[in-house]
């Protein structure tokens, strides 16, 4: 006997049919002698819905009240799994995140999980109850409601398992795994059987949508054995652990991120502390830059571009702005039409030549390169928004993923 956590998406639980197959996963789990604890999201579009429900109200609510807001969606879908649950004839109950102890810090909409105290849900499992907790919320010691950022379950999800040392966690959603690149964009992707909490926490954060990148380096620290699987198709989905075997496998998937933007700062002077003055700005002002390229413009000038997540734009061009007579700098220019494409694997680090056959494949699909940036075990390119299709199925098919 194990204790096994269950994480169900959004899609997972969107009606009443599939609220009633979750329920019946979560039973036979715990028919095999397991205890189970079970987080889920809010139902179908939910969180979305209540977006666009609090602009009619009001543009601009406090992030306070929008935490109020959202967690609700989550408290719906715990309490429609646990009567389902109750249907089928099993002990189970419900708790909401700050029941089940989430406490987080305050920063409202993007909160982190400061610690669970977890005896309420301990108590619930020594009763052999199933519970069912509400992902993606918590309190802050203030005791006010807040929310983990979009996909916070799989977080959720992960520190519970984290915590009480579960033996397994299972994030089910509606793929049947990881792929090598998201297969309703490229045909030729392939599943994989295992993926390494670093490759997995690379594309997470590169814009592979399937897991929450916070859930996955909250499993890397904690060496929660995760897997990836589907809720509607029983069939082995993909584990993300330590280790897995690279063998001649040089890189493990592709993914593309369209939530960019390129800033380049032009014709500023060709002398030192330039770089300086523009970065530790933007990083007082908290805006994360990504890819950063300068290069030599004429008349002893330069120019210094660097990619911003979109929606972080307006504040690094008013921080820009503001120092741009003391850098001299001759223009500012915003590109939104941007796509950041990456591939990502462990086995690159050793291998030289990997960049060099992703740019001939971007050559020969016709796609112009703006910006480069290389790690170990990736690379990303910053692309025209219009050539994101193409360029992925492109680099994805000048590898082999078997
Ligand atoms: N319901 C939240 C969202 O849509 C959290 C989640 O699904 O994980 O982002
Ligand atoms: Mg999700």
């Amino acid at each position: 006997m194990g204790l096994i956590v269950q994480k169900f998406g959004g899609s997972s639980v969107a009606n009443t049919e599939r609220i009633f197959n979750v329920a019946h996963i979560v039973t036979e789990t715990y028919q095999r002698g397991n205890n189970v604890v079970v987080v889920v999201s809010a139902q179908g579009d939910t969180t979305d819905d209540l977006i666009d429900k609090a602009a009619e109200i009001n543009k601009s609510p406090s992030k306070r009240e929008m935490d109020v807001l959202l967690s609700t969606g989550e408290q719906i879908s715990i309490a429609l799994l646990a009567m389902a649950i109750e249907k089928l004839g099993f002990p189970v109950v419900s708790l909401t995140g700050w029941q089940a102890g989430f406490l987080t810090d305050s920063n409202h909409g993007n909160s982190r999980i400061r610690s669970i105290n977890s005896e309420r849900l301990q108590k619930e499992l020594d009763k052999r109850n199933i519970v069912i907790v509400a992902g993606f919320q918590g309190l802050n010691r203030y005791d006010d409601i807040t929310t983990l950022g979009r996909g916070g379950s799989d977080t959720s999800a992960v520190a519970i398992a984290a915590e009480l040392k579960a033996d397994l966690c299972q994030i089910y959603t509606d793929v049947d795994g990881i792929y090598s690149a998201d297969p309703r964009l490229v045909k030729t992707a392939q599943k994989m059987d295992e993926i390494s909490y670093d490759e997995m926490l690379e594309l997470a954060t590169l814009g592979a949508q399937v897991l929450h990148n916070r859930s996955v380096e909250m499993a890397k620290k904690y060496n929660v054995n995760l897997e990836v699987l589907s809720s509607l198709e029983r069939k082995p989905g993909t584990k993300v652990k330590e280790v897995v075997n690279v063998e001649k496998l040089l890189v493990r998937g592709v993914a593309k991120d369209r939530d960019v933007a390129r800033i380049a700062v032009i014709g500023v002077p060709d002398q030192p502390g330039i770089a300086f003055k523009i970065f530790s700005l933007l990083a007082q002002r908290k805006v994360n830059v990504d890819i950063i390229l300068q290069s030599i413009g004429r008349n002893n000038t330069k120019d210094i571009s660097f990619t911003v997540a979109k929606g972080q734009e307006e504040q690094a061009l008013t921080a820009i702005n503001e120092i741009k007579d003391s850098i001299k700098a001759q223009e500012i220019v915003v590109d939104e039409h941007v796509c950041k494409v990456s591939i990502v694997g462990a086995g690159m680090q050793s291998n030289p030549g990997v960049a060099a056959k992703m740019f001939e494949a971007l050559f020969e699909a016709g796609v112009n390169i703006q910006m480069i940036s290389t790690s170990e075990i990736k690379i990303s390119v910053l692309i025209h928004e219009d050539d994101d299709i193409k360029a992925l199925n492109a680099v994805h098919d000048a590898f082999t993923f078997n």
